[in-house]
Order: structure tokens, then sequence, then C-alpha cells
């Protein structure tokens, strides 16, 4: 086959299954604990894999599509928790820089600096992130997310009308659920509009291999006190949906 191959990426089964049901002639391969599906979207070859939680999680399942499927692009699709007060259940973020906020090697080096690379962010680059934005702007312009899910679903969770950010995130090892960690995470690193526990992993694997990357997030909680409640019924019901909305945008199929 000739063409791009596009790897896609999920932390939570409910949102990569029901992308995986968009591959055109699925087969799967099971490689370290991990089942990756492989087909075409739209005629573009595509591999669609559930990477499990946490950074080490998704560094390894990033280098195996890398190095195995020979992805020359990853998205990344999921939930994270709202730092930043503008942001509200629904809302979806683009990440402009990935930081990993439980890199610390002080005093070696700065906190944040992930060793040897003298970087404390991965970054997307501005023509990459419009070209996102456009794609994904009709599901809110347009009412396409309110149509898929249904006015009264989103009225349960509180959600209106659902807002796109484009901005910085953090990722690390910890579920963020108390207002105590997120105090400390905005004073450390203030233009954080979310959290989540991959992201910044699959940037810097990408980045160490130069393959494209965008991480894309559902805002599922508060990361607050709260940020447990109902988190498997909005898994279910609510950012399913929209990871599947979000990749028929980018691969502009409907
Ligand atoms: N409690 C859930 C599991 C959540 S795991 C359950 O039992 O089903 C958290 C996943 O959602 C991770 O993949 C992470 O990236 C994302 N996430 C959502 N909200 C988060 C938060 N407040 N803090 C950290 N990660 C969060």
């Amino acid at each position: 086959m000739t063409g791009k191959t596009i790897g896609i990426m999920g932390a939570m089964p409910q949102e990569i299954d029901g992308v995986t049901a968009l591959l055109n002639n699925p087969v799967r391969r099971v490689i370290g604990m991990r089942s990756y599906t492989s087909g075409t979207i739209n005629g573009i070859n595509t591999v669609v894999v559930f990477s499990r939680w946490g950074k080490v999680a998704a560094a390894a399942t990033a280098a195996t599509l890398i190095h195995v499927f020979n992805v020359d692009e990853i998205i990344f699709t999921g939930v994270a928790g709202a730092i930043d007060h503008s942001l509200n259940v629904g809302d979806i973020v683009i990440a402009k820089r990935l930081y990993q906020h439980d890199m610390d090697a002080r005093p070696l080096m700065q906190q944040f600096e992930v060793p040897l690379l003298g970087k404390t962010f991965f970054e997307c680059d501005d023509s990459k992130l419009n070209k996102i934005r456009e794609a994904i702007s009709p599901l809110i312009i347009d009412g396409i997310l309110k149509d898929r899910i249904g006015a009264d679903v989103l009225a349960q969770f509180g959600i209106s009308t659902p807002n796109l950010h484009i901005g910085d995130i953090a990722s690390g090892d910890q579920f963020f659920a108390n207002n105590e960690q997120k105090a400390t995470l905005q004073a450390a690193l203030p233009t954080i509009l979310c959290v989540e526990m991959e992201g910044a992993a699959v940037a810097q694997v990408c980045f160490e291999h130069k393959v494209a990357f965008t991480i894309i997030r559902t805002i599922s909680d508060a990361a607050d006190e709260q940020s447990h409640i109902d988190f498997p019924r909005f898994i279910e019901e609510v950012s399913s949906k929209y990871s599947v909305c979000i990749i028929k945008q980018l691969y502009n199929t409907n």
C-alpha cells in the first residue's frame, strides 16, 4: 500500500471502540498487551489502539505505532480534567504545548525539563493547529455534536454549547481530584488549560521520531473533588461520541 498511515490512540476503550468501528477491512494484531486494529478510513491507512492510562503506557503504544506500523502521524483523542476556570465540561481542547507536569530533575535541571532533550514542552506548529481547528469547529458551529449526542444528554451533564480551545496541556501519572492539586499545578504552569495522563508522553515519542502529532481532549471533569463522579457515564454517553465525531471531521467523512 502507498500513502501515509495514521495512528489513532485513546485511553478509554469505549472511545476507541467507536473509532475502530469506522475502519474498513479491519485486521487485528496484539502486541505487548495492546490490540492494534489496522484498516482504512476514507481511503487512508489507519491503525487504532487503546493505549491504557499513563505516560509509560502511552509512550510504549506510540513507539509501537511508529516502529511496527510505520505511522507517519499520531492522533490522540481522550478526556481531560479542566484546570483553567474558563473551561467547562464538554469543551474540546487541541494541544498547542504539552508539558510533563511530574517531570522534576531539580537541581540537575529546571523543573519540567525532559532530560537530555533540553525541552520543557513539546509543541504543535501553528499551521497544523489552524487546519485542525478548521476541521473540528463545524462540530460546534454547525451543531453536529448537539445532533449526534442529543441536547437532552448534553443538558444532563450541564453542557449547553461546547467551546473549542487551543492551548497548553499538562500530562502526568496522577488523576487530579482536588483543588489543592489543581492550585499547585496552576501556580507552577499558569497557562495550562487541562490535565490528563498521556498527551505529553505521546508528544515526546513523536518529537524524537519526527512524527507529527495531534492531541485532542474533551473536558470530562473539573479535576476537583467531584471529578470521579459520573465519569463512566460521561465516557459512555458523551466523550465516546465526541471521539468518533472528531475523527470523522479530521478525515472529512460523515
Ligand atoms: N476513574 C476512571 C478512570 C479515569 S483514568 C474510571 O474508573 O473509569 C483517567 C483517564 O482520563 C486518563 O486517561 C486521563 O488522561 C484522563 N483524565 C480525565 N480526567 C482527568 C483528571 N482529572 N486528571 C487526570 N487525568 C484525567
